[in-house]
């Protein structure tokens, strides 16, 4: 591979400032700050079009280098760390929010924009509006959250956010520029059908099929007044009921459970949290009544959430990353696994027990997506960066964590490397053939983000 020669000829390309090869700038890409392996790399680009991202992926074919593309990289599982070196493309200065449709309720946005950016401008022009945004750091891109199907705190009521996504831009494996969804014949960003839905090609597929430069989110109303309704209870049991009767009345707008070691309060007791919205406090009186009679009913115990906790948990993001960092030193494994309800309590206890295995103070949660159609477990495991061997404890408890998902019917999500195989490994054989046939097809030099759900 004749390195001087890509290095001039990505310069033509983005311009001198937005490549780069320069050791100190390569080491940030080659790690995450999950508990994942670290893989040099050979140069970073910081494309501003899609004529750009264009030509960067069609040199890559000529020259058969890899190309990882990388929105805000805190998926914390390596999915941008690339396995075989090559170029990583940096989306973030594509950052413009291209257009507001308050009507049809959509953004359509540059694959760069992160959410705090979005909420931000939602909040200054359009505060009638919001988007569903992760509990992640606001530097986190739109674009990647709703690409791993993520979530957020109106999951609940309107799927992860890979169901949220109307259309995208998309810059195939050979360079070439396509469009999917309402897009592709229409100058409305509307609805992902009715045409052949190509969406779920390019969603969880850690940008093995193309890179992304476009998007449109569907946005929802944004109520005038939001509360939570905070209970408790001891065993785990309770959940699947629980949860059923709270999803029955719909009353909620985003669920939460949790279970947590620390602090001392929340030791020994899981929690629920529904948040409700409403025009008024009267009606947020009235819905927080028949909850606390549901909770009741079902095994809970109704708390009224200190003002300092409430205001916490009220806050759109989260700030998780402060529970997490138990062990201090700034490692931590966030996985999840989407489960069927009935599965919930027993992925919550052995979540729990593995974290004890491993000498980690569990600190566990779920969301619920849909009516119970889907929930989403997730488990964090704190770890020491400056520790090799607290490293390795983390990626151990991660391994455990994606057998016992795997054995109760559930599905690790953004999963690493060693998950994607162990997913492949149960997945039913015309998958694996299906999927082998449209990634050689589309990507026949295997240059887009190699390694991650490679059927071998
Ligand atoms: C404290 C904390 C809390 C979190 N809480 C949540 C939460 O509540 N909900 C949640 O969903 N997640 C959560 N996360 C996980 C994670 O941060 C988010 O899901 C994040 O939004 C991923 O977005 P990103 O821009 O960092 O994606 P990246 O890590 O950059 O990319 C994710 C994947 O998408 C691919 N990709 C990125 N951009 C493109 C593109 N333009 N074209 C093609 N492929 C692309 C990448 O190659 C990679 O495979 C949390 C993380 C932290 C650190």
């Amino acid at each position: 591979m004749n390195n001087e020669k890509i290095f001039t000829e990505l310069q033509d390309i983005v311009g001198k400032a937005f490549v780069s090869n320069d050791p100190e700038e390569l080491f940030l890409y080659s790690i995450d700050p999950g508990a994942s392996e670290p893989h040099p790399i050979d140069f970073v680009v910081m494309p501003r079009t899609t004529e750009e991202v264009s030509a960067i992926v069609k040199l890559a074919n000529k020259y058969k280098i890899s190309v990882t593309p990388m929105g805000g990289g805190l998926t914390l599982s390596g999915l941008v760390i690339p396995v075989n070196g090559g170029i990583v493309v940096d989306m973030k200065r594509m950052d413009s929010i291209v257009e507001i449709n308050r009507l049809s309720r959509y953004a359509l946005l540059e694959a760069g924009v992160s959410t705090g950016q979005l909420q931000a401008y939602l909040e200054e022009h359009y505060p009638e509006l919001q988007v569903s945004v992760p509990d992640a750091p606001p530097t986190v891109t739109v674009t990647g959250n709703a690409l791993i199907h993520g979530s957020g705190f109106l999951s609940h009521q309107h799927g992860d956010h890979g169901s949220m996504l109307n259309g995208l831009e998309v810059v195939l494996p050979n360079g070439e520029i396509c469009k999917v969804g309402s897009c592709a014949l229409s100058d409305y960003w509307f609805t992902r059908g009715p045409i052949p839905d190509f969406i779920g090609l390019f969603t969880s597929s850690f940008g093995t099929m193309g890179i992304i430069t476009k998007i449109s989110i569907k946005l929802y109303p944004k109520a005038p007044v939001r509360d939570l309704v905070f209970g408790l209870f001891k065993k785990s049991k309770v959940i699947p009921e629980l949860l059923y009767k709270v999803t029955s009345t719909e009353l909620a707008e985003d669920i939460l459970l949790g279970a947590q070691g620390k602090p001392d309060w929340m030791k020994g007791y899981i929690f629920i949290i529904t948040y409700i919205t409403g025009k008024n406090r009267e009606e947020l009186d009235k819905k927080e009544k028949k909850l606390k009679k549901i909770y009741r009913k079902n095994g809970a115990r109704y708390m009224k959430a200190p003002p300092r906790i409430r205001d916490i948990f009220l806050e759109k993001p989260q700030f998780a990353a402060k529970a997490a960092d138990f062990r201090k030193g700034g490692g931590f494994e966030y996985v999840g696994s989407f489960f069927p309800l009935e599965k919930v309590a027993e992925a919550m206890d052995r979540g729990a027990e593995i974290s004890k295995k491993y000498g980690i103070i569990p600190t566990l949660g779920a969301r619920i997506f849909g009516p119970t159609h889907t929930v989403m477990v997730f488990f964090s495991y704190s770890f020491n960066r400056a520790d090799p061997d607290d490293i390795q404890n983390a990626r151990n408890a991660l391994h455990d964590t994606n057998e016992m998902t795997l054995e109760l019917g559930g599905i690790p999500w953004k999963g690493e490397l060693r998950a994607q195989q162990m997913i492949l490994e149960k997945i039913n054989p015309n998958y694996k053939y299906l999927l082998k046939t449209i990634k050689e097809q589309l990507d026949p030099n295997n240059i887009m983000n190699p390694g991650n759900w490679e059927v071998k």
